[in-house]
């Protein structure tokens, strides 16, 4: 596999989970363990959890490992 070259950012003080995309860019769910604590954000494309929504860590957690099943990007420059 040709790892991305954000397979390995700098690990949020508040990241809970880092998944990998299928190109190997991060996907990390971050927050806290309470409930509608949790969000995700990929760093192969830029996506994220629907905005301001937080959600529980059982429902974030499911929803980036299907995003990181289905995303191949793996590097983005959006602002
Ligand atoms: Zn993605």
């Amino acid at each position: 596999m040709k790892l991305s070259p954000i397979s390995n950012p700098p690990e949020p003080t508040n990241l809970l989970i880092r998944l990998h995309n299928q190109v190997g860019a991060a996907v990390d769910v971050t927050g806290t363990t309470a409930y509608l604590g949790s969000r995700w954000h990929c760093h192969g494309c830029g996506d994220r959890s629907d905005m301001p929504a937080l959600d529980s860590l059982s429902f974030t957690r499911r929803k980036a490992n299907e995003h990181a099943t289905d995303c191949r990007a793996s590097y983005h420059r959006l602002g």
